[in-house]
């Protein structure tokens, strides 16, 4: 009855430059990111979600996310 893994939505942030992998609380993904990119990479867009799950991000994100409403969503300059 471990059912812990369900309660919070984590993010595999995968970092192809670094070989790293790490998951992350779905409310902490665009700040794990935008960190690791600008402390390892100098702002560049090196790490990511992993692509595989994206698209799930999506819809969780949707779900999830009414509380997050401030538009946090493109880095892309
Ligand atoms: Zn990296």
């Amino acid at each position: 009855m471990s059912t812990d893994d369900e309660e919070e939505p984590r993010v595999p942030i995968v970092c192809p430059a670094c070989e790293t992998r790490s998951r992350v609380p779905i409310e902490e993904v665009a700040d794990t990111v935008e960190r690791h990119n600008e402390r390892l990479h100098d702002g560049e867009d090196v790490a990511e979600v992993d692509p595989a799950i994206a698209e799930h991000i999506a819809d969780l994100v949707a779900d999830d996310m009414g509380l997050f409403d401030d538009g946090e969503e493109s880095p892309n300059e």
